[in-house]
């Protein structure tokens, strides 16, 4: 599909971001969001696969809740959630939520360290029975996106899918998780 392929163009890598000599090559989404054209085909692109039923390997099912993962996932979720007509419910990092909140350990790695971190979700955001997706930019490990996964299952939600923009396939994350992952541009 053309629309991808300019899409994908317009991804920026940053050797060695978020940290110095790791060797890390960070995707960056965002000059994607600095040009409305792009970000608009960006949110068609995924709204086809959403909704469209004469799109092969559509999801055309109900979605009620759109989970948004701390930070970039912020960006995309919100807009898809409206266009859906869903409800938008952010995962974030743990301390940042107000109120009654359910928890989830995930790893993280920086260059060859590994560490713990962990998420949180507002324990009245999603309701027992609910359909969700599950968004984020990128998909590398698996880890932060099983721990969203894990939110919303204690929760009593049932996650459909799971959606990003980059998938690094190579890493294998999608294997970490119990639903089907949806990535527009595959890395390998
Ligand atoms: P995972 O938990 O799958 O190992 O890492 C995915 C998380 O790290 C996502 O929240 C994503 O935003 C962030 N991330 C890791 N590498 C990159 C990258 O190269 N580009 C962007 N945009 N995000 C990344």
């Amino acid at each position: 599909m053309g629309d991808v392929e300019s899409l994908k163009k317009m991804l920026k890598t940053h050797s060695d971001f978020p940290k110095k000599a790791s060797g890390i090559v960070f995707l960056d989404i965002f000059p994607i969001f600095r040009d409305p054209i792009a970000a608009e085909t960006l949110i068609t692109h995924f709204m086809h696969h959403l909704v469209a039923e004469t799109v092969p390997q559509s999801l055309s099912k109900k979605v009620d809740v759109v989970v948004g993962l701390d930070a970039r996932g912020f960006i995309l979720a919100p807009i898809l959630a409206l266009r859906l007509g869903a409800a938008f419910v952010p995962v974030r990092k743990k301390g940042k939520l107000p109120g009654e909140c359910v928890t989830a350990t995930y790893e993280k790695e920086y260059g060859s360290v590994f560490y713990q971190d962990e998420f949180e979700m507002q324990a009245d955001a999603i309701r027992p029975g609910q359909t969700i997706i599950i968004v984020d930019d990128l998909i590398a490990t698996g880890g932060s996106a099983k721990a969203a996964g894990q939110l919303a299952a204690k929760l009593g939600g049932k996650v459909l899918e799971y959606l990003f923009i980059i998938e690094l396939s190579y890493l294998k994350g999608s294997q970490m998780l119990d639903a089907p992952v949806y990535s527009m541009v595959k890395e390998d």
